[in-house]
């Protein structure tokens, strides 16, 4: 793998789109509630909920947040809202 290559996908940095941005202040900061095997700390599913924001959480905001990954970004700013 490539210097600076992304973990999940393997792309450059420049060219992931799997990295998942803050809906309030665009930043990366950003975290999802997991369930962690208490024994062994192996990280398995999200922590899955109803409400899409409870279990999603941006430091730089403080608060709960939607994330979105680049391509919702890209979709977002080429339609202009
Ligand atoms: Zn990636
Ligand atoms: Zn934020």
């Amino acid at each position: 793998m490539a210097h600076g290559a992304c973990d999940s996908c393997g792309n450059a940095k420049e060219e992931c789109e799997c990295e998942m941005y803050c809906s309030r202040c665009g930043g990366t900061n950003v975290q999802i509630a997991m369930w962690v095997r208490t024994n062994t700390e192996e990280v398995l599913d999200d922590f899955g909920s109803f409400d899409e924001t409870d279990t999603k959480w941006c430091e730089d905001c403080e608060a709960h947040v939607l994330l979105f990954s680049k391509d919702m970004k890209r979709a977002m700013r080429d339609t202009g809202s």
